[in-house]
């Protein structure tokens, strides 16, 4: 008989010691593509997360952190994104494996994790502040100061890469982090931690403590000694977060769900349109917040659009993430089951499905939880699947006559996060564009290969605060104005 050894427990890290839970829990984490165990990790307790707020006050309050020269944080930041291009094929196999994802997509998502790093190491010198002119007698100056402990709590969809997003502005600005990712896909998180290590960030400047939201979640955004939360996830737990900051008086960063529209002008070039319109909807699954989940077609594009896009639904290659097929599966069967029951939503409200709408049948799969990319058609406005974020490979298509009638169409939801607009003429892409309520506008393109560079974040439901691009930095800092009088 053989037996197959339970793989080994990886601690948590927590003031830049390795280390197991406090009750000695263990999370399993489940390959999606599977369903099979892929690691098993320590879960933090609240006592470990109280540890890890303390580690990083302490960092905050040492010279190794809180005193080193804004240069020097900049270069442990560079190693640290060479670091992540170093092992960039194992970073992408474990992403890959542990939320299902194409392995192409989790080497995209590394390579924009390490230029978070690169981009925010470039600025840690230069954060700079003000003089503000008084007149004779005075002197008046600002200082941007680190705000202190930053909280991060952190989804499943994109981990290493939502996680360096907002690990990298805190720490060039001079925080220290704890961050709790997802239970459901915490190992990339892990390797981050490890790799800040490696590359010289004192212990307690990043630490990582993987867990449930009820436990470590909850006792992270409730922490009376964080200064800052920045927190990816649902509008549900979202709202539940921000109210547990409140009561410590801590500012929030919100990065909520969504419900994009893509907007399709018969004018547009259609083969350009199919591609961004299927990748906006089915990468990762649909398991995207910026996916765009809403087709607004022009009528008479409708039926080419629709016929292209459901050519390429139906031949798209459905697998395992590390055998790098078109889509990999679900994060989980909960979730899969959700999808389903939207799809059934819709056809019950009247929504006809024209690719997909079901689990695939290819018995060579394994027992992951795949779900085919799916197209619903004839989705009108109030319809639930036009409305409700479902995160998962599934497209509402609404056709539309007029402008004025799309931007309407557009603007109809509790969210505003991302909108793509696809037209030859300038004028309907500029006038769309500064009348879509939503935080970022593309046009002929949706998403700009991680977009590092540019502000990110909700209107509305979506969230607020920003993150990415130099408008991230001012959640992590906090300005002080000093007056002098002088003779
Ligand atoms: P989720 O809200 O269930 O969980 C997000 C994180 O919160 C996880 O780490 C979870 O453990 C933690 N959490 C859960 N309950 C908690 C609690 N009571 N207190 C504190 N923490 C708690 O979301 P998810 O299922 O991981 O991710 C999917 C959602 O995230 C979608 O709605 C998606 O749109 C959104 N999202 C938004 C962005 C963005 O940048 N706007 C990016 C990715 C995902």
């Amino acid at each position: 008989m053989t037996t197959t050894a339970a793989p080994a427990v990886e601690g948590l890290i927590i003031d830049g010691t390795r280390t197991g839970a406090s009750d000695g829990g263990v999370l399993d984490v489940y390959d999606p593509s599977t369903g099979e165990v892929l690691a098993r990790i320590a879960r933090a307790t609240k006592a470990d997360v109280d540890r890890a707020v303390q580690a990083a006050r302490a960092a905050m309050d040492s010279k190794g952190w809180g005193g080193i020269a804004p240069a020097e944080r900049g270069r442990i930041m560079y190693r640290m994104a060479q670091k992540i291009r170093d092992r960039a094929e194992e970073l992408s196999t474990l992403e890959s494996r542990d939320n299902g994802k194409p392995l192409r997509q989790a080497r995209t998502d590394v390579q924009v994790s390490a230029r978070y790093f690169e981009f925010f190491a470039g600025i840690a010198d230069k954060i700079m502040g003000h003089t503000i002119p008084l007149g004779p007698g005075l002197l008046d100056f600002t200082v941007r100061e680190p705000i202190g402990v930053s909280a991060q709590i952190v989804p499943w969809n994109y981990p290493i890469q939502i996680g360096s997003r907002g690990v990298a502005p805190a720490l060039a600005a001079g925080c220290a982090v704890v961050m709790k990712p997802s239970s459901e896909a915490p190992m990339t998180a892990l390797r981050l931690g490890e790799i800040g290590l490696e590359c010289g960030l004192p212990p307690g400047a990043l630490n990582i403590v993987p867990g449930t939201g009820s436990e470590a979640g909850v006792a992270l955004a409730s922490h009376r000694d964080i200064n800052q939360l920045t927190f990816t996830g649902s509008v549900d737990v979202g709202v539940a977060v921000a109210k547990m900051a409140a009561e410590n008086v801590v500012p929030v960063v919100m990065e909520l769900g969504g419900k994009s529209p893509n907007i399709v002008f018969a004018d547009a070039d259609l083969d350009l349109a199919t591609q961004g319109v299927s990748t906006a909807i089915f990468q990762n699954a649909g398991q995207t917040c910026s996916a765009g989940s809403r087709l607004l077609v022009e009528r008479k594009a409708h039926d080419a659009l629709v016929e292209r896009l459901a050519t390429r639904a139906k031949t798209m290659k459905i697998g395992p993430g590390v055998s790098d097929p078109d889509m990999g599966p679900i994060i989980s069967q909960r979730q899969l089951e959700t999808i389903e029951s939207y799809v059934k939503v819709g056809q019950q409200e009247g929504a006809r499905v024209v690719a997909g709408g079901k689990r695939p049948t290819d018995p060579k799969l394994p027992g992951g939880n795949y779900y085919q990319p799916t197209l619903l058609d004839g989705v009108t406005r109030g319809m639930r699947v036009a409305q409700e974020e479902i995160f998962g490979p599934v497209l509402a298509i609404i056709p539309f006559d007029e402008l004025e009638e799309a931007a309407a169409i557009a603007n109809d939801s509790i969210y505003g996060l991302v909108a793509g607009v696809w037209t030859r003429d300038i004028n309907k892409a500029l006038s769309l564009a500064l009348r879509i309520k939503s935080g970022q506008v593309y046009v002929n393109t949706y998403g700009a290969g991680g977009g590092v560079e540019l502000p990110f974040g909700g209107y509305k439901k979506s969230g607020y605060g920003r993150e990415k691009s130099l408008e991230s930095l001012a959640s992590y800092t906090q300005i002080k104005n000093v007056c002098i009088k002088y003779a």
